[in-house]
């Protein structure tokens, strides 16, 4: 019987252990969905460029007031996990603070330590709600951020609140606990911030405060095992996907748009410059559909923590065009999940492709024909992405196989084809003007 609150703690550990294990498979197959594309190169660079934007949050200190919260957030989120480990082998092994023993006066100071990031991810949440909530940021209330975005990001901060309150008012009640000399409570003394906390339960029946103190902690793992699952059906998500996105991400310079290689190659071949092959030729210029985008395109959409910096610094959005590049991830990434959830209800992709695609159904022509590639979404990115990339696959397959470009467009595409330059006169007789000057 007294083995019953571990096996408890065991089960709830696997049954949390399964979901998350089956939630980043699903979202391993959406973004599997994308083509391949190997990265291979500046290998240095990249790390140095991961540690910088993932680790180091460097982009989140263009605002040093925000920068800082964040951080506070998000050191309390790393450091606590070592308490975290601390109480899932407590759970294990029926222990109470395994590591006071072997940690001596360090104990409670690292303990002192996750409550000073307690009590600093408590302050800097309740900031970002009223942030939200109350000063009503433009960016968290913009169309795309309704529903189950907005909901998203307060459950989300409600949730760390009330997480970091149990880690406290254990701690208090644990302290008197300790100083009643109740068996199996360690002596390690009160901390800095929890002890303010104490005067709220001095007036308590020992059993009450033991069944207090028994109930926050298993709130507290609950809730974080909670947490880590829900994490992973949220924008939060980031946390862990903002390492391998800013990894991934192109180090090219950010107006070079990329050649199409499939184009490139029947180039060569037309000039002479390389021999034809008999590789198939490709399914579909540019994309219609989540699969015809690469898979660090998808994981860039899945790595969107939905902050709207990039649609507050869009020229189009902000002179009140519909393109928001926040909603061409947020859509990317719905259309992705839709995509593996009717796959794995048994549907064949010809299917799923035939009945609806990310082009048309989720992205507009409106909103992809108002940008104007200034490349200030993908500037202004905290974790390297770049909804640029897939508003130009889209319009490629607008312009190559939709032929539903704009009168505009199909002008300057003609004078390419036929005068090599995007006006009506050939590329030789761009500087006439000089003579006409000259004359003058
Ligand atoms: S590149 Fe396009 S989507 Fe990005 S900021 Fe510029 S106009 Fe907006
Ligand atoms: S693409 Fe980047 S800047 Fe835009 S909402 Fe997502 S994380 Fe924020």
């Amino acid at each position: 019987m007294s083995y019953l609150p571990q096996i408890l703690f065991v089960l709830c550990l696997s049954i949390a252990g399964f979901f998350i294990y089956k939630r980043v498979n699903f979202i391993r197959k959406a973004i599997l969905l994308g083509k391949k594309k190997s990265v291979n190169d500046r290998k240095s660079e990249r790390l140095r460029h991961m540690l910088l934007l993932a680790f180091g949050q460097k982009k989140m200190f263009d605002k040093p007031l925000v920068g800082v919260m964040h951080f506070i957030i998000y050191a309390g989120f790393l450091i606590i996990n070592i308490e975290v480990l601390e109480i899932v082998l407590d759970g294990i092994t029926g222990a109470h603070r395994l590591f006071a023993p072997y940690l001596g006066e360090a104990y409670s100071w690292l303990i002192n330590l996750f409550e000073l990031f307690a009590v600093g991810v408590i302050v800097t949440c309740v900031i970002f709600l009223i942030r939200r909530n109350v000063l009503k940021l433009p960016r968290f209330w913009s169309a795309e951020m309704k529903k189950w975005p907005r909901l998203d990001a307060n459950l989300i901060l409600i949730f760390e609140i009330t997480l970091m309150w149990f880690f406290l008012s254990m701690n208090a009640a644990d302290s008197i606990l300790q100083s009643r000399g109740v068996e199996h409570y360690v002596q390690v003394g009160s901390f800095w911030f929890s002890q303010w906390l104490q005067p709220l339960f001095a007036n308590m029946q020992t059993s009450s405060l033991v069944f207090y103190e028994r109930f926050a902690w298993w709130f507290h793992i609950l809730g974080i095992l909670g947490f880590a699952i829900y994490i992973t059906y949220s924008k939060h998500l980031h946390i862990a996907l903002a390492f391998p996105n800013t990894y991934f991400a192109s180090l090219e310079p950010k107006g070079k748009i990329p050649n199409m290689d499939e184009v490139t190659k029947e180039v060569k071949i037309a000039l002479g410059l390389a021999q034809a092959d008999d590789s198939p030729a490709p399914e579909r210029f540019g994309a219609k559909d989540v699969t015809d985008l690469n898979w660090i395109q998808l994981m860039n959409a899945f790595s969107c923590t939905e902050c709207g910096r990039c649609t507050a610094n869009c020229p189009a959005n902000i002179t009140g065009k519909k393109l928001s590049p926040r909603k061409i991830m947020m859509d990317t990434r719905d259309r992705a999940e839709e995509f593996v959830r009717q796959l794995e209800q048994g549907k064949a992709i010809e299917e799923i492709k035939s009945e609806k695609s990310l082009y048309g159904d989720y992205i507009t022509k409106e909103e992809i024909m108002a940008c104007t590639t200034c490349n200030a979404c993908v500037e202004a990115c905290p974790v390297s992405i770049n909804p640029l990339s897939i508003i130009l696959d889209i319009r490629r397959y607008v312009a190559m196989e939709a032929g539903d470009t704009p009168n505009e467009w199909n002008v300057v595409f003609n004078n390419l084809e036929t005068s090599m330059s995007p006006w009506k006169f050939p590329p030789t007789d761009r500087f006439n003007w000089v003579e006409l000057v000259n004359k003058d």
